[in-house]
């Protein structure tokens, strides 16, 4: 059992933070926004995003002609 080694190797995801300061692949949990900017895991530039969820929610609004 080796958490603590799960722990550091793997890597956080940073999340985008829409306009309205929720995170964008989770948009009604408050609680998630808040932790993630509290662990420096949340961003309002779509280039240091690494979520998978959020990337694709950011492609969807892009190619609505959106502005993330
Ligand atoms: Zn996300």
């Amino acid at each position: 059992m080796n958490h603590e080694n799960n722990r550091k190797t793997r890597k956080r995801q940073v999340h985008f933070i829409n306009e309205d300061g929720m995170v964008a692949c989770n948009p009604g949990d408050i609680e998630a926004a808040n932790r993630a900017q509290d662990e420096g895991i949340a961003t309002t530039n779509v280039s240091e995003v690494t979520c998978k969820k959020c990337i694709a929610i950011l492609y969807k609004l892009l190619k609505e002609g959106k502005n993330p």
